[in-house]
């Protein structure tokens, strides 16, 4: 299934179920931490994860309508505890209102991503993945490595990300952006393959060459096109909802 762009309440909540379990498919798992929102179609706030459950777990009934200010106005009814709000929505209301042009924002606990963002080198594109983070860079968040817990925090994290697609968290993990959530999802994917490339190469005393900003430009706009993007989402929701194998 994939809805691009949800009309209803019923397509919010089944598009930020289908994205948690596809960042589950793709290794963003942390046992019950991480979380994607998808902006409410009314504009009353956006569609989350409730608190307590993994990324693989979600479905539509443990999804949640949470207002800018964090307040649960819908979902959650039938879960044991009532739906619990993550303490960091504040990721993504700060993050969606400074970012009109972003329909969804995710936040995972990679850990390859935090141990690249250890080493405080710069994203070199060795492959088509990095070339994604060309045009707007991949700036890093330096207000705190704790949680997004206040407004504050969500407006310094907005801001540091700025118009890119993505933001490192060090010694947290990732945010990133998209305009529908084949992009958001997909630069989740790509931003930890590139940089489990790069520390593969830099654990064998390089990278000495990478691709060049110009042509990183250039490869960004065939490789990663809209079809593309749409095209390893598929993927990715097909490969996520297999019939189990027996
Ligand atoms: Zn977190």
């Amino acid at each position: 299934m994939t809805i691009d762009t949800p009309g209803t309440d019923q397509e919010a909540a089944a598009l930020a179920a289908l994205g948690s379990r596809v960042l589950a498919e793709a290794g963003h798992g942390d046992m019950i931490w991480g979380h994607l929102a998808v902006r409410d179609p009314a504009g009353r706030g956006v569609w989350m994860k409730a608190s307590g459950w993994g990324l693989e777990e979600i479905d539509q009934d443990r999804v949640l309508l949470v207002s800018w200010d964090g307040e649960r106005l819908a979902g959650g009814e039938g879960l044991p505890d009532g739906g619990r709000v993550h303490l960091e929505y504040h990721i993504h209301t700060e993050v969606l209102r400074a970012r009109p042009d972003a329909q969804v924002s995710l936040h995972t606990h990679s850990g390859t991503v935090n141990a690249f963002a250890s080493l405080g080198e710069p994203l070199r594109p060795l492959s088509h993945d990095a070339v994604a983070f060309a045009e707007h860079g991949l700036p890093t968040f330096g207000a705190t490595a704790n949680l997004i817990r206040t407004p504050e925090l969500g407006r310094a994290l907005a801001a540091d990300l700025g118009p890119a697609r993505a933001c490192l968290m060090p010694q947290h993990g990732l945010l990133t952006v998209g305009r529908d959530i084949a992009h958001a999802v997909m630069y989740a994917v790509l931003l930890e393959r590139a940089c489990g490339l790069q520390l593969t190469a830099l654990a064998a005393g390089g990278p000495k060459r990478w691709t060049g900003h110009r042509e990183s430009l250039e490869k960004d706009a065939l490789v990663w096109s809209a079809g593309q993007i749409e095209a390893g989402w598929d993927y990715w929701v097909r490969r996520t909802e297999r019939p189990a194998q027996r």
